[in-house]
Protein backbone atom coordinates (compact mmCIF):
# COMPACT_ATOMS: atom_id res chain seq x y z
CA UNK A 1 0.00 0.00 0.00
CA UNK A 2 1.63 3.30 -0.72
CA UNK A 3 -0.85 5.28 1.21
CA UNK A 4 -1.94 4.69 4.98
CA UNK A 5 -5.74 5.46 6.06
CA UNK A 6 -4.27 9.24 7.58
CA UNK A 7 -3.00 9.89 4.20
CA UNK A 8 -5.57 9.01 2.20
CA UNK A 9 -6.67 13.34 0.62
CA UNK A 10 -4.47 12.86 -2.81
CA UNK A 11 -6.82 15.84 -3.45
CA UNK A 12 -8.83 18.98 -2.36
CA UNK A 13 -11.87 20.75 -3.67
CA UNK A 14 -12.04 24.14 -2.15
CA UNK A 15 -14.75 26.02 -2.25
CA UNK A 16 -17.05 23.53 -4.70
CA UNK A 17 -20.20 25.62 -4.46
CA UNK A 18 -18.30 28.72 -5.18
CA UNK A 19 -19.91 31.31 -8.19
CA UNK A 20 -16.99 31.74 -10.38
CA UNK A 21 -16.89 31.54 -13.91
CA UNK A 22 -12.96 30.58 -12.94
CA UNK A 23 -12.66 26.64 -11.96
CA UNK A 24 -8.91 27.09 -10.98
CA UNK A 25 -6.25 24.27 -10.47
CA UNK A 26 -3.38 23.44 -8.66
CA UNK A 27 -1.10 20.69 -9.83
CA UNK A 28 2.20 21.32 -7.65
CA UNK A 29 0.25 22.98 -4.23
CA UNK A 30 2.39 20.43 -2.17
CA UNK A 31 5.89 18.79 -1.50
CA UNK A 32 3.87 15.82 0.88
CA UNK A 33 5.50 12.19 -0.26
CA UNK A 34 3.89 9.34 1.74
CA UNK A 35 4.92 8.02 4.54
CA UNK A 36 6.03 4.36 2.46
CA UNK A 37 7.76 5.98 -0.07
CA UNK A 38 10.66 7.81 2.69
CA UNK A 39 10.70 10.97 1.41
CA UNK A 40 12.04 9.27 -1.79
CA UNK A 41 15.46 8.99 -0.59
CA UNK A 42 15.65 12.93 -0.77
CA UNK A 43 16.61 15.04 2.26
CA UNK A 44 13.82 17.68 3.17
CA UNK A 45 16.16 20.62 2.12
CA UNK A 46 15.67 18.89 -1.61
CA UNK A 47 11.91 18.18 -0.94
CA UNK A 48 11.52 21.94 0.40
CA UNK A 49 13.16 23.09 -3.06
CA UNK A 50 11.45 23.74 -6.31
CA UNK A 51 12.12 20.42 -7.83
CA UNK A 52 9.27 19.18 -5.59
CA UNK A 53 6.45 21.57 -5.84
CA UNK A 54 6.03 25.39 -6.93
CA UNK A 55 6.55 26.75 -3.32
CA UNK A 56 3.88 29.47 -2.61
CA UNK A 57 1.58 28.05 -5.70
CA UNK A 58 -0.94 27.03 -3.41
CA UNK A 59 -1.20 30.41 -1.14
CA UNK A 60 -1.66 32.20 -4.01
CA UNK A 61 -4.39 29.90 -5.80
CA UNK A 62 -6.33 29.77 -1.93
CA UNK A 63 -6.56 33.23 -1.85
CA UNK A 64 -7.68 33.71 -5.33
CA UNK A 65 -10.21 31.15 -4.74
CA UNK A 66 -11.52 33.24 -1.99
CA UNK A 67 -11.57 36.52 -4.09
CA UNK A 68 -13.10 35.20 -6.88
CA UNK A 69 -15.65 32.95 -5.46
CA UNK A 70 -14.15 30.01 -7.31
CA UNK A 71 -13.59 26.13 -7.02
CA UNK A 72 -10.00 25.54 -6.50
CA UNK A 73 -8.99 21.48 -6.99
CA UNK A 74 -5.11 20.95 -5.24
CA UNK A 75 -3.22 18.20 -6.00
CA UNK A 76 -1.72 17.14 -2.32
CA UNK A 77 1.65 15.23 -3.14
CA UNK A 78 4.52 15.79 -4.43
CA UNK A 79 5.12 16.28 -8.33
CA UNK A 80 8.54 14.26 -7.79
CA UNK A 81 5.82 11.19 -6.57
CA UNK A 82 3.96 11.58 -10.19
CA UNK A 83 3.74 14.78 -11.76
CA UNK A 84 0.07 15.15 -12.21
CA UNK A 85 0.97 18.04 -14.78
CA UNK A 86 2.72 15.41 -17.26
CA UNK A 87 0.96 13.19 -20.11
CA UNK A 88 1.28 9.67 -18.93
CA UNK A 89 3.77 9.15 -21.51
CA UNK A 90 6.26 11.65 -20.43
CA UNK A 91 9.96 10.14 -19.29
CA UNK A 92 9.22 13.21 -16.89
CA UNK A 93 5.91 11.89 -15.15
CA UNK A 94 8.00 10.10 -12.67
CA UNK A 95 11.48 12.30 -12.96
CA UNK A 96 14.44 10.08 -12.53
CA UNK A 97 16.82 13.43 -12.28
CA UNK A 98 14.46 16.75 -11.48
CA UNK A 99 17.26 20.02 -12.36
CA UNK A 100 20.16 17.58 -12.28
CA UNK A 101 19.21 16.12 -8.49
CA UNK A 102 19.10 12.35 -9.06
CA UNK A 103 15.70 11.34 -6.85
CA UNK A 104 16.78 7.58 -5.40
CA UNK A 105 13.44 5.89 -5.15
CA UNK A 106 12.44 6.90 -9.05
CA UNK A 107 14.97 4.75 -10.63
CA UNK A 108 14.50 2.09 -12.12
CA UNK A 109 10.28 1.45 -11.38
CA UNK A 110 8.94 -1.80 -12.23
CA UNK A 111 5.72 -0.95 -14.02
CA UNK A 112 4.00 -2.27 -11.24
CA UNK A 113 4.62 0.70 -9.05
CA UNK A 114 4.68 3.16 -11.82
CA UNK A 115 0.78 2.47 -12.31
CA UNK A 116 0.39 2.38 -8.07
CA UNK A 117 1.68 6.07 -8.43
CA UNK A 118 -0.52 6.79 -11.50
CA UNK A 119 -3.85 5.02 -10.08
CA UNK A 120 -3.25 6.29 -6.47
CA UNK A 121 -2.69 10.02 -7.14
CA UNK A 122 -2.89 11.06 -10.69
CA UNK A 123 -5.79 9.34 -12.03
CA UNK A 124 -7.97 10.37 -8.80
CA UNK A 125 -6.63 14.49 -9.27
CA UNK A 126 -7.92 14.34 -12.61
CA UNK A 127 -11.19 12.67 -12.53
CA UNK A 128 -11.63 15.05 -9.41
CA UNK A 129 -11.45 17.57 -12.41
CA UNK A 130 -13.56 15.83 -14.91
CA UNK A 131 -16.10 15.46 -12.67
CA UNK A 132 -16.19 18.87 -11.27
CA UNK A 133 -16.63 20.24 -15.25
CA UNK A 134 -19.37 17.55 -15.63
CA UNK A 135 -21.08 19.09 -13.13
CA UNK A 136 -20.92 22.25 -14.42
CA UNK A 137 -22.29 21.69 -17.56
CA UNK A 138 -23.75 24.14 -19.99
CA UNK A 139 -21.83 26.41 -17.23
CA UNK A 140 -19.34 29.05 -18.93
CA UNK A 141 -16.27 27.97 -17.61
CA UNK A 142 -12.89 29.35 -17.92
CA UNK A 143 -9.71 26.93 -16.19
CA UNK A 144 -6.99 28.79 -14.70
CA UNK A 145 -3.83 26.68 -13.86
CA UNK A 146 -1.70 28.04 -11.06
CA UNK A 147 1.81 27.52 -10.61
CA UNK A 148 5.32 29.29 -9.63
CA UNK A 149 8.61 28.96 -11.66
CA UNK A 150 11.98 28.89 -9.89
CA UNK A 151 13.97 32.54 -10.67
CA UNK A 152 17.24 30.51 -12.45
CA UNK A 153 17.06 26.79 -12.97
CA UNK A 154 20.56 24.89 -11.91
CA UNK A 155 21.43 22.30 -14.26
CA UNK A 156 23.02 23.99 -17.21
CA UNK A 157 25.58 25.86 -15.27
CA UNK A 158 24.88 28.70 -17.30
CA UNK A 159 23.16 32.14 -16.11
CA UNK A 160 19.44 31.37 -16.76
CA UNK A 161 18.23 33.99 -14.61
CA UNK A 162 14.50 34.27 -15.08
CA UNK A 163 13.59 38.56 -15.62
CA UNK A 164 9.75 37.43 -15.04
CA UNK A 165 7.85 38.53 -12.29
CA UNK A 166 4.90 36.35 -13.46
CA UNK A 167 4.50 34.16 -16.85
CA UNK A 168 1.44 33.82 -19.12
CA UNK A 169 0.33 31.20 -21.64
CA UNK A 170 -2.52 29.34 -23.35
CA UNK A 171 -2.50 26.81 -26.03
CA UNK A 172 -6.01 28.37 -28.00
CA UNK A 173 -8.23 30.23 -26.93
CA UNK A 174 -6.55 33.66 -26.45
CA UNK A 175 -8.87 35.92 -25.19
CA UNK A 176 -8.36 35.67 -21.57
CA UNK A 177 -5.01 35.34 -21.21
CA UNK A 178 -4.43 38.54 -24.02
CA UNK A 179 -6.82 40.58 -21.98
CA UNK A 180 -4.79 39.40 -18.22
CA UNK A 181 -1.26 40.74 -20.32
CA UNK A 182 -2.66 43.91 -21.23
CA UNK A 183 -4.20 44.37 -17.71
CA UNK A 184 -0.70 43.27 -15.65
CA UNK A 185 1.29 45.19 -18.82
CA UNK A 186 -0.41 48.68 -17.02
CA UNK A 187 1.86 47.99 -14.47
CA UNK A 188 5.51 49.27 -15.73
CA UNK A 189 7.10 47.98 -12.69
CA UNK A 190 6.17 44.46 -13.70
CA UNK A 191 8.20 42.45 -15.89
CA UNK A 192 5.19 39.80 -17.38
CA UNK A 193 6.19 36.96 -19.70
CA UNK A 194 4.18 36.15 -22.64
CA UNK A 195 4.60 32.38 -23.38
CA UNK A 196 7.56 32.54 -20.67
CA UNK A 197 8.86 30.92 -18.78
CA UNK A 198 7.18 28.40 -20.80
CA UNK A 199 4.73 28.01 -23.07
CA UNK A 200 1.96 25.38 -23.10
CA UNK A 201 2.90 22.32 -24.34
CA UNK A 202 1.05 18.70 -24.69
CA UNK A 203 3.75 16.97 -22.52
CA UNK A 204 4.04 19.15 -19.97
CA UNK A 205 1.15 20.81 -19.43
CA UNK A 206 -1.62 17.86 -19.16
CA UNK A 207 -3.76 19.65 -16.87
CA UNK A 208 -4.45 22.48 -19.35
CA UNK A 209 -4.18 20.81 -22.02
CA UNK A 210 -6.94 17.70 -21.18
CA UNK A 211 -9.34 19.73 -19.08
CA UNK A 212 -9.07 23.35 -20.87
CA UNK A 213 -8.06 22.92 -24.42
CA UNK A 214 -9.47 19.47 -25.35
CA UNK A 215 -12.95 20.21 -23.91
CA UNK A 216 -13.34 23.65 -25.44
CA UNK A 217 -12.46 25.47 -22.38
CA UNK A 218 -11.08 29.07 -22.41
CA UNK A 219 -8.07 28.46 -20.44
CA UNK A 220 -4.97 29.80 -19.18
CA UNK A 221 -1.42 29.29 -17.26
CA UNK A 222 -0.20 31.62 -14.70
CA UNK A 223 3.63 31.36 -13.27
CA UNK A 224 4.39 33.83 -10.85
CA UNK A 225 8.32 33.80 -10.00
CA UNK A 226 8.76 32.10 -6.54
CA UNK A 227 10.79 34.87 -5.14
CA UNK A 228 7.86 36.85 -5.66
CA UNK A 229 6.14 34.71 -3.11
CA UNK A 230 8.53 34.11 -0.38
CA UNK A 231 5.86 35.10 2.35
CA UNK A 232 2.57 34.76 2.64
CA UNK A 233 1.74 38.69 2.84
CA UNK A 234 3.48 38.31 -0.77
CA UNK A 235 1.42 35.65 -2.25
CA UNK A 236 -1.75 37.19 -0.85
CA UNK A 237 -0.52 40.53 -2.78
CA UNK A 238 -0.21 38.52 -6.13
CA UNK A 239 -3.58 36.70 -5.57
CA UNK A 240 -5.10 40.65 -5.41
CA UNK A 241 -3.60 41.88 -8.09
CA UNK A 242 -4.33 39.25 -10.23
CA UNK A 243 -8.06 38.94 -8.82
CA UNK A 244 -8.26 42.67 -9.80
CA UNK A 245 -6.44 42.09 -13.43
CA UNK A 246 -8.60 39.17 -14.01
CA UNK A 247 -11.52 41.40 -13.05
CA UNK A 248 -10.69 43.46 -15.34
CA UNK A 249 -9.99 40.97 -18.06
CA UNK A 250 -13.18 39.73 -18.06
CA UNK A 251 -15.65 42.51 -18.41
ZN1 LIG B 1 4.08 23.91 -11.56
Amino acid sequence: MLLSSEEAEVFKIINPDGKSDFLLVCDHASNRVPKSLNNLGLTDGQLNDHIAWDPGAAQVALKLSQLLDATLVMSCFSRLVVDCNRALVSPQLIAPISDGIKVPSNQDLTDEERQQRIDTFFKPYHYAIESILDQRNGRSTTLLSIHSFSPALAESGEDLARPWHIGLSFKEYDKLINHLYAELMKDKQLCVGYHQPYAVDEEFDYTLIEHGFKQNLEHGMVEIRQDQLATEKSAEMWAQRLHIALNEAVV
